[in-house]
C-alpha cells in the first residue's frame, strides 16, 4: 500500500482512528460535500490498492462505500489501476442460508487478517452515483466485500470480528510492531 498517497486513509493506531467506529449518516441528496467525498473515496481506494473502501475509512460521515469494478476471487489488494462503483445507503434485503468462512483483510488494519463468516449470496439495495435506487443479487467474494464494507458503515471492524468469533492473525510486517502491542492490550482486555 502506498501510504503517502493514501494520506486520508484512517489507519488503526492513527490520531483519528476512533472515527472508524462511528456509524454513518443517510445520504439524502447529492450535495457538494457528498460529491467531493465520493471522488476522495475513489482516489483513496485506488491509492490504498483496495478492492473496496468505506466512507468512514477516510473520515467521511456519509453512508456509502466503493467497490472495484473488476475483482478477483479473494483478492483484497490490487497492483493495477481499477475503476470503482459507489454504493450509497446500502442495505441487505435478503440472505442465503449458506454461510462461508474466509480470511478478510482491510486497508485500515494492514497488519491483520480475520476469519469472518459471511452469507454466500445476498440481495441488496443501494443508491447509485445519481441517487437512483438499484437492486442486485451478489454472490461469493463480491457479496463478502459488500458485507465487510457494510460492517464498516456500522462502525464494526476486523477487531470486532475477533472479539466475537475468534480467528485473527497478525500479518508478519516489521513496521507494525507498535500497533501489535496496542492491539494485544485491546484483545486481552
Ligand atoms: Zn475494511
Amino acid at each position: 500500500m502506498d501510504l503517502k498517497k493514501a494520506s486520508n486513509l484512517l489507519l488503526f493506531g492513527s490520531k483519528n482512528c476512533k472515527e472508524l467506529e462511528y456509524p454513518n449518516c443517510f445520504v439524502g441528496s447529492l450535495s457538494k460535500l457528498v460529491k467531493s467525498d465520493i471522488s476522495l473515496l475513489k482516489s483513496m481506494a485506488q491509492a490504498s490498492k483496495s478492492a473496496s473502501l468505506s466512507a468512514n475509512q477516510i473520515g467521511s460521515e456519509h453512508n456509502m462505500f466503493v467497490i472495484r469494478q473488476k475483482i478477483k476471487d479473494n483478492q483484497w489488494f490490487y497492483e493495477d489501476k481499477g475503476y470503482y462503483s459507489v454504493f450509497i445507503n446500502p442495505r441487505i434485503c435478503k440472505v442465503s442460508q449458506k454461510i462461508e468462512e474466509n480470511w478478510e483483510y482491510c486497508a485500515s488494519f494492514p497488519w491483520l487478517r480475520a476469519k469472518v463468516p459471511r452469507f454466500l449470496k445476498i440481495k441488496v439495495e443501494y443508491d447509485d452515483e445519481g441517487l437512483n435506487t438499484r437492486e442486485k443479487v451478489l454472490e461469493g467474494f463480491l457479496a463478502r466485500l459488500f458485507q465487510h464494507e457494510l460492517d464498516h458503515l456500522r462502525g464494526l471492524t476486523l477487531i470486532n470480528w475477533r472479539l466475537n468469533h475468534l480467528g485473527l492473525d497478525f500479518l508478519d510486517k516489521e513496521e507494525n510492531e507498535d500497533n501489535k502491542e496496542i492491539l494485544q492490550v485491546l484483545l486481552t482486555f
